[in-house]
C-alpha cells in the first residue's frame, strides 16, 4: 500500500464509503453480518455452532442412508478434514 497512487485521506475515505455502503446480510445461522465482515463472521462462535451442528445433522443423515461401510468413512474423513 506504500505506492497505490492513493493518499491516507483518499484510502480512508474510500474505506468510510465502502463500509458505509455495504449491506448487512442475515446468515443462515441466526446472525447478521455486514459484507465486509463475512470472514470474520464464518470464524465467531456462534457461526461455527450452526455449522458444526449442520456437520452432525448431515453426518447423521449420511448415517441413515450410507449403508457401505467404506463410503461412510470416506464421508466422515471429509467432514473431519472441514
Ligand atoms: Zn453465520
Amino acid at each position: 500500500m506504500v505506492n497505490s497512487g492513493y493518499s491516507k485521506e483518499e484510502m480512508n475515505k474510500y474505506m468510510k464509503e465502502y463500509v458505509k455502503n455495504s449491506q448487512s446480510i442475515n446468515c443462515k445461522c441466526g446472525g447478521k453480518y455486514k459484507s465486509y465482515n463475512k470472514y470474520i463472521h464464518l470464524k465467531s462462535k456462534k457461526h461455527k455452532k450452526y455449522s458444526d451442528n449442520n456437520d452432525l445433522q448431515m453426518y447423521n443423515k449420511v448415517n441413515n442412508i450410507i449403508f457401505d461401510e467404506d463410503l461412510k468413512s470416506k464421508f466422515i474423513e471429509f467432514l473431519n478434514k472441514k
